[in-house]
């Protein structure tokens, strides 16, 4: 049985006031035992989210070393010892903005299981080449590429959320249909590469969830959750699709 896992993800958003407010309301909300919720605020609103009985927490990026004179960076370590359980690794924004590619991804993806995190390896393709028709071979070689350093063990570890990048911040969804086929082929990809492995790692679907669609998203075979980003903010909104989802 997979983890059923709903993320919000909410990007360089978050003053002190709003992480209050968005503890206070998950803390009172009720969410179903069979799912995880987790919350990846910006780094400086972690320890107003840390230490509930509702959620987990996580950091929405790492750096490629565990300690050492690297000047305004977090290590995987550091991120584990507050008291974090996951962290986002690939996300898009960080590829197409920061320049992150699937060397240091890789690295990122085998220092946060060594600190006994949980990395939500990010991958999706943009437009282009979704439009060209390539974009499963692109997605799988995301995949392939960001885990390629972890033993099969440590591959159960990880959790893979799909985001076409043409779907993220654009209120652009992909149909039902889209996102179970990609989801299906990175499940596929993961049991050939990794023994088997496909079956027990949780695959979340991202890009322009919300309460209207989260249900078909939600409902397909191999999308085993959700990585939310704007949808996250609305406290209302994050827990109605935790509600939807189980
Ligand atoms: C994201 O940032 O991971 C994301 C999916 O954003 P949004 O839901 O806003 O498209």
């Amino acid at each position: 049985m997979r983890n059923l896992v709903i993320a919000g993800n909410w990007k360089m958003n978050g003053s002190q006031t709003f992480a209050q407010e968005m503890r206070e309301a998950l803390d009172n909300a009720e969410f179903s035992e069979r799912i995880t919720t987790v919350v990846f605020p910006p780094f400086l609103a972690i320890h107003t989210m840390l230490g509930s009985d509702k959620f987990a927490v996580g950091a929405q990026n790492c750096y490629t070393e565990q300690s050492g004179a690297y000047t305004g960076e977090v290590s995987p370590e550091l991120i584990a010892d507050a008291g974090c359980q996951y962290v986002l690794v690939g996300h898009s924004e960080r590829r197409t903005l920061l320049g992150e590619t699937d060397q240091v991804v890789a690295k990122k993806v085998k220092l946060a299981v060594s600190a006994g995190l949980t990395p939500v390896l990010c991958v999706g393709e943009t437009l282009d080449e979704r439009e060209s028709g390539n974009f499963k071979d692109v997605v799988e070689q995301q995949v392939v590429a960001g885990l390629k350093e972890l033993s099969g063990d440590e591959v159960k570890q990880v959790v893979v959320a799909y985001e076409p990048v043409w779907a993220i911040g654009t209120g652009k969804t992909a149909s039902a249909d889209q996102a179970q086929e990609v989801h299906a082929h990175i499940r596929s990809v993961l049991n050939s590469a990794f023994d088997g492995a496909g079956d027990a790692i949780s695959i979340l679907y991202g890009g322009s969830v919300k309460s209207e669609n989260a249900a078909e998203l939600l409902g397909c075979a191999d999308i085993d959750g959700g990585l939310i980003g704007g949808a996250s903010l609305n406290s209302k909104e994050f827990i109605t699709i935790c509600r939807i989802a189980a």
